[in-house]
């Protein structure tokens, strides 16, 4: 059979006009889902990524609002736009943009947004709440993950995910989500020996790591899912991911292509949860 190129974009269209749809119905009730996206420094990919946010709330109708701050504020500034944001009845989500630079402590940062207004769930009551099974919200990139595998009708139930990469952003929420929608799943990272053998045993195989070419076509049993969320640049500025995905796609039964992905994914799921916290203030 052939490979299945999956296309990311589409699906997020798809999703994206869902989502235009219950905005819609939002405002009918007089709700409007605001989102407060705040950028510190001139960390070039952070601006790039601010700007598909607030481009793709403007197409469904959320409102956006961006902070910037220079690289010289101070913590303080930042909590205190936080405690605001936290009690302004407007805003529905806040999301900090990370990384921060170096001098800002980012835990204590995320750790001051009102866990329910965290639509990225990176706050520790939101990560604790996932891990047990009663979510709040997904994280982005492993919600958009398991969009991907259910849209196109890929059941994980019974089958063996192997994850490479810990992240708390991707590989370590997205083990959890896998478990606990009854995948077996082994989360592999930087020492972890004997990677391809683990890899070979994944009907699912998910590559986290920003390694340009570490998943290589023996690394992948005959007829598996591959999954690359890697972003990265090769030494002529291409957009490429973690995977050989030339080689591997002649073995895979499905693959994520990079660009064209996950990346697509991650940011409609971060309007799901928007609009979500929206509904659940109403
Ligand atoms: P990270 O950069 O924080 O950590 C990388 C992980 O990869 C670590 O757990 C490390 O142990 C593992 N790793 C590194 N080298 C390895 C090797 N040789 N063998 C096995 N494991 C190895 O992780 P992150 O923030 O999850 O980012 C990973 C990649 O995913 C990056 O390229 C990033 O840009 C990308 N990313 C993409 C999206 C998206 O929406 N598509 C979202 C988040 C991150």
């Amino acid at each position: 059979m052939p490979v299945k190129i999956i296309d990311g974009k589409r699906i997020a269209k798809k999703i994206k006009a869902e989502l235009k749809n219950e905005v819609l119905n939002l405002k009918k009730k007089g709700v409007i889902p605001e989102l407060a996206v705040i950028l510190v420094g001139e960390n070039p990919s952070s601006k790039i990524y601010v700007k598909n946010k607030e481009k793709a709330c403007q197409e469904i109708g959320i409102i956006s609002k961006v902070y910037t701050f220079g690289k010289n504020v101070v913590q303080k500034d930042i909590l205190s736009l936080i405690f605001r944001l936290n009690r302004d009845k407007k805003i529905n989500g806040i999301l900090v943009q990370l990384p921060l630079p170096k001098k800002f402590d980012t835990k204590r940062i995320i750790n001051m947004i009102d866990p329910e207004k965290d639509v990225d769930c990176f706050h520790p009551e939101n990560v604790g709440r996932l891990f047990l099974g009663f979510p709040r919200f997904f994280p982005c990139t492993p919600a958009g993950i398991m969009e991907i595998l259910s849209r196109n009708n890929l059941k994980i139930a019974g089958k063996n995910m192997v994850i490479v990469g810990r992240s708390n952003v991707v590989g370590k929420p997205l083990a959890v989500m896998a478990t606990n929608a009854d995948a077996t799943v082994t989360l592999a990272h930087s020492k972890t020996k004997k990677l391809k053998e683990k890899c070979l045993w994944a009907d699912i195989l998910v590559s986290a790591t920003g390694k340009i070419g570490l998943i290589k076509a023996d690394m992948v049993k005959q007829g598996a899912i591959v999954i690359d969320v890697g972003i990265n640049y090769n030494k002529s500025g291409k957009l490429t991911g973690d995977v050989d995905f030339e080689r591997v796609k002649r073995k895979a039964m499905a693959i994520t292509p990079v660009p064209g992905g996950v990346g697509p994914m991650t940011i409609a799921m971060l309007l799901k949860n928007t609009i979500k916290a929206a509904k659940d203030n109403i």
